[in-house]
């Protein structure tokens, strides 16, 4: 595969990091962004120079605001070099019925979730256009194409991620740039262990009964899907053999969005 230059947005843990270390053994150069403090980013750029990044640059921006991400990605195109796959990953969640949602918390989970993912491909898409060649991918979600009960901020991001997706494909269909949306189901990462977590304090039960519970509500395969499966696909997107998947939204979820 031709090495790329790929930007990672919130690769610090779970998803985003599992991709970054397949891309890195790939030989890719990274750059990539997340909260975390100063020795965790030294742990990880680490790592994925050990895997065989042909380079690692690390962006530390609140993706809250749109400006700073804007500057960011203009700032990467200028130290690591023209961005040629930009992956869109960061995510936060919050659960709670609609009436007892916070608002500051809608405003962020939108902010992270979907604004950034307008910020970022409106920043990029300019030169990918010039050189002829992108790929956005976008981690949606299954909750980009179906619901749940008590996550109204994150279902509407995730469905408008699966919104802007196909709306950029369409802008971009003659242009050699390619943009899809990966949609998981449940992967044990942070995010979704603070969820089991909040069940596992409600319910009495154990950590362990509550991940299980979960898991068997849902993905009818009963296993979760690992960030390093999604990083494949990933690679599959990058790929010359994907050219003509574009505009897709892509359930990797056991067949949770079969019911
Ligand atoms: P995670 O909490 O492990 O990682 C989230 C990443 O986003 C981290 O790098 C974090 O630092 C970054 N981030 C969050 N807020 C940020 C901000 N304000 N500024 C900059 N970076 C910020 O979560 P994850 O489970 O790995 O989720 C990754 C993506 O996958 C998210 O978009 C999530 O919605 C999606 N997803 C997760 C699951 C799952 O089961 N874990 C399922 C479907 C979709």
């Amino acid at each position: 595969m031709i090495t790329r230059y790929v930007f990672i947005i919130g690769a610090t843990s779970g998803i985003g990091y599992g991709i970054a270390q397949i891309l890195a053994s790939e030989g890719h150069h990274i750059a990539y962004n997340g909260l975390a403090d100063f020795e965790e980013i030294i742990a990880i750029s680490d790592k994925l120079k050990d895997l065989g990044a042909a380079s690692v640059h690390y962006f530390d921006v609140d993706i809250r605001n749109g400006d700073a991400v804007r500057e960011m990605m203009a700032t990467a195109e200028l130290t690591m070099g023209p961005i040629d796959v930009l992956i869109n990953n960061a995510g936060i969640q919050h659960v709670a019925p609609i009436e007892k949602f916070p608002i500051s918390r809608w405003d962020d989970v939108i902010a992270v979730n979907l604004t950034a993912n307008f910020h970022t491909i409106a920043s990029v898409i300019d030169g990918m256009r010039i050189r002829g060649f992108g790929r956005i991918i976008n981690i949606s979600s299954v909750h980009g194409l179906v619901a749940s009960a008590n996550k109204s901020a994150y279902v509407s991001a995730k469905h408008g991620v699966v919104g802007l997706t196909k709306t950029i494909a369409l802008e971009c269909a003659t242009d050699g740039i390619t943009v899809n949306a990966i949609c998981p189901g449940w992967v044990r990462t942070p995010l979704v262990e603070a969820q089991i977590h909040e069940r596992s304090e409600a319910s009495g039960r154990s950590f362990e009964e509550e991940a299980s519970t979960l898991i068997q509500e849902r993905q009818p395969n009963q296993t979760f899907v690992t960030p390093e499966q999604i990083g494949s696909l990933c690679l599959y997107l990058m790929s010359e053999a994907a050219v003509s998947v574009t505009g897709m939204a892509m359930p990797i979820d056991g067949a949770w969005t079969a019911h």
